[in-house]
């Protein structure tokens, strides 16, 4: 058997990217502030910053946009979208939404229907948190303790702790949870994946203490190709299959898009049968996105998100997807590269606290690490650790995270093994030379979401 998957697709259109020289490299990052999103693309190699809307479309997917419907309201791309979504996931009112956090804005404050209420995630994705403290309510993650410990294995890391769970809503009072949020694949924790096995008894504790289920499903499809391959009982059913198991075990199915819908602009909201629930939110989208039918997307996003959510289900391109991420993730640990293990459906997480212990947590190892990796290779890395955690809101002193990471997102369909080759040689020879890696110091920090805007210098 081979050890990683063939990519099930070749290529017929190609985008020009260029590795600048590095002294031209040195150059760019001190005027963007060592701050790789600062950098302009142009400048950047291999860009794993993100796989949100990242991904390339299909042929099929962009035939699909010539047929793009652009009524305002009830267009035949709605209704071809609405089709495929019914179909997979079972739910009966679908909205679409002009991505993930668009989706979250109009259903999550519905939930929260008084003072003083919280929703339960395995671990929020920080929009999702984002739209429940903005809502009024308070966000409390709820992942199994496994899902810290970066080296042993583990098939579910993304898991609920049930016994957690219960232990909440005892203490918080039932009446007090404005949802349960389901994270497939859990995205924070390294997209880490969640069992049916899991989902049922989430869904089972819900039910019992009547409280709403919520999906948020970004990397749905991801999800169920690791429940196929890692849990007993699914080998045999199809990845749609597993995905309308899952469903069934939820109430609300909100998603963006831009990750397992394989186009680069869109969200969707499903719910199952609550017809009130979707009255409110036919209501709330229309100053928040759009009229229902449209939701922030034109009428040819629908349709390419109408294909590109089928594509994303099918098994080999699923295989090959979660081997190039593996296929990384393989090199970097052979050459000795401490990373989160195993690796997640989209990222490999690069645990940079380990590489450059002589760094401080208030002077960003990861953030170091990635801008090493930038100068060595033209490749954009992105920080998940103290930089990205911010300030206590009450000291103002930094915080500091559990982990430094340093993010390799792997966009969809994007590169090649190629490609990730030589992420890994270049991060193996930065992992080489890491005692000369130096911390940062602020320039510029701005009071919220610094991370995207801060700048620094090298610290002494
Ligand atoms: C990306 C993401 C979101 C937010 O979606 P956007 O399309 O970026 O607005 C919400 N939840 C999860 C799990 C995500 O991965």
């Amino acid at each position: 058997m081979r050890k990683y998957s063939l990519p099930p697709y070749k290529i017929k259109m190609v985008e020009p990217i260029e590795l600048i020289s590095r002294e031209e490299r040195i150059k760019k990052l001190k005027e963007a502030g060592y701050n790789p999103f600062r950098l302009r693309s142009e400048d950047v190699y291999i860009d794993l910053l993100t796989d949100s809307g990242t991904g390339a479309m299909s042929h099929f997917q962009w035939a699909a946009l010539m047929q793009g419907d652009e009524s305002y309201a009830g267009s035949k791309s709605f209704y071809r979208l609405e089709k495929v979504v019914k179909d997979i996931t079972g739910y009966k009112y679908i909205m679409p939404a002009h991505q993930g956090r668009g989706a979250e804005q109009v259903v999550i404050p519905e939930l929260v229907t008084k003072d003083n209420m919280y929703f339960i995630s395995n671990i929020h994705f920080d929009t999702t948190r984002a739209h429940v403290e903005i809502a009024g309510a308070r966000a409390i993650d709820c992942v199994i303790p496994e899902c810290f410990n970066l080296k042993e294995y583990h098939p579910f890391k993304g898991n609920f702790d049930l016994v957690k769970l219960e232990e909440i809503i005892l203490d918080k009072g039932q009446e007090n949870i404005a949802g349960i949020i389901m994270t497939i694949t859990n995205n924070s924790a390294g997209g880490q994946p969640v069992s049916i096995e899991n989902m049922k008894a989430v869904y089972e504790i819900a039910k019992k203490h009547s409280i709403t289920l919520l999906i948020d499903g970004a990397r749905y499809a991801e999800n169920a190709y690791y429940v196929k391959h890692r849990e007993k009982g699914f080998e045999n059913k199809t990845i749609r299959e597993i995905a309308k198991e899952a469903f069934d075990l939820a109430d609300i199915f909100l998603m963006s898009a831009k990750k397992d819908g394989l186009v680069n602009i869109g969200g969707i909201i499903a719910i199952k049968e609550d017809f009130e629930l979707f009255q409110k939110c036919q209501t709330n989208i229309v100053p928040k996105e759009g009229f229902p039918t449209y939701g922030g997307l034109a009428g040819r996003d629908m349709d390419a998100l109408a294909v590109g959510l089928g594509e994303a289900l099918e098994e080999s391109y699923l295989a090959y997807r979660i081997d190039e991420v593996k296929y990384l993730g393989d090199l970097l640990r052979d050459a000795g590269v401490p990373i989160q293990y195993p690796t997640g459906g989209h990222a490999v997480f690069v645990d940079c606290g380990e590489i450059a212990p002589h760094i401080p947590f208030n002077e960003f190892p990861a953030q170091a690490v990635s801008n090493a990796l930038y100068i060595e290779g033209g490749i954009r890395p992105v920080e998940i650790g103290s930089l990205l955690l911010g300030r206590d809101p009450d000291t103002k002193e930094n915080m500091k995270a559990d982990k430094e990471f340093m993010r390799l997102t792997i966009p969809r369909r994007t590169y090649t093994m190629e490609h990730l080759r030589y992420v890994a040689e270049s991060l193996i020879r930065v992992y080489n030379n890491r005692e000369n890696i130096k911390g940062l110091k602020f320039t510029y920090e701005s009071p919220i979401l610094r991370h995207f805007t801060a700048e620094f210098e090298p610290a002494e």
